[in-house]
């Protein structure tokens, strides 16, 4: 539920309450002046083994634009996003509902995680793995891709093939928004009646498999081996609610944005605020996870238990 306690120590002093101070269900601002949520985030990183520092792209790592090759990753963020996954006890992954080589070019980062396709495909440990469920609808998709073209001919709509999703753009003709969505769903009966979900988004409408696996999924599954690390999700949209759900407790959720309906522990602005909180991690969130001590290793985090032997 928004507004609850994320679970850390983040203060009964807050004086505002945990509602964000407006009398909202809103979750509390993360720069709100006074530095308690970053301090809260810092304890914990305190007392935790390791960082998984996980995040949306679109809205969150790079501003929205109209034209969807427009995206690129600020070199700031660029910069935050190698420091964390540099670390010895930092792991980065991008998730995102562009296909898995869309985005990893976009992004560019080696040696971090990618969840293409709302995590349909997985890209991890250099091995990619995509969902079986869509793998085996991929004909149907392309059958339907074909159908929506000849549908779409000679209108400014586009079908965009993702691979194992498709995403059709009616954005220069708004107007048709109607029958864009009369198309699609002629499409996926002709082809597949029941095998895709539609959902709608800003001049879109999404083809996904129909298939019980969600950016949440994606999480979970990129952060199941890292027991004891506090997991981060940044994100700005309603496909990263299932994120911020399947952290749960254990996790800290920032939605970008205004904070409504979602069930993120904390929000912030905008990408800007993006910047400033991965400079936020960089820094400060690294320097207190240094001053934890993972639980296999010697308490004196200032002697490294490997360099003094063998090699
Ligand atoms: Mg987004």
């Amino acid at each position: 539920m928004a507004g609850e306690s994320p679970g850390g120590d983040r203060g009964a002093g807050d004086g505002d309450g945990a509602d964000g101070g407006d009398g909202t269900d809103r979750p509390p601002a993360l720069f709100d002046g006074t530095g308690d949520a970053l301090a809260a985030i810092a304890d914990r990183l305190a007392a935790a083994d390791g960082l998984s520092f996980c995040t949306d792209f679109d809205g969150t790592l790079s501003p929205i634009e109209d034209d969807p090759d427009a995206p690129e990753l600020p070199p700031e963020n660029r910069a935050a996003l190698e420091a964390l996954r540099d670390h010895d006890r930092g792991r980065v992954a991008v998730i995102s509902g562009r296909e898995l080589a869309d985005l990893r070019s976009r992004v560019g980062i080696e040696g971090i995680a990618y969840a293409g396709n709302h995590g349909l495909e997985v890209l991890r440990d250099g091995e990619t793995t995509v969902h079986p469920v869509a793998k085996k609808r991929q004909r149907d998709l392309e059958r339907i891709v074909d159908d929506l073209d000849d549908r779409l001919a000679g209108t400014d709509c586009f079908v965009e093939d993702k691979s194992v999703s498709a995403t059709v753009h009616y954005r220069e003709e708004p107007d048709r928004a109607e029958a864009v969505h009369e198309a699609v769903e002629a499409a996926v009966e002709g082809v597949a009646p029941g095998g895709f979900e539609r959902s709608t988004g800003k001049a879109i409408v999404e083809l996904t498999p129909t298939v019980a696996w969600d950016k949440g999924g994606a999480l979970s599954l990129l952060t199941t081996d890292f027991d004891g690390w506090l997991p981060v999700y940044v994100g700005d949209d309603t496909t990263d609610e299932a994120a911020f759900r399947a952290l749960g407790e254990e996790g800290v959720g920032v939605h970008v944005g205004t904070g409504e309906d979602t069930a993120a522990d904390y929000r912030i602005d905008d990408p800007s605020a993006v910047e400033r909180l991965l400079d936020w991690f960089r820094t400060e969130g690294l320097a207190a996870l240094d001053r934890s001590s993972p639980r296999d290793e010697s308490p004196e985090p200032s002697v490294s238990p490997r360099s003094s032997t063998d090699t």
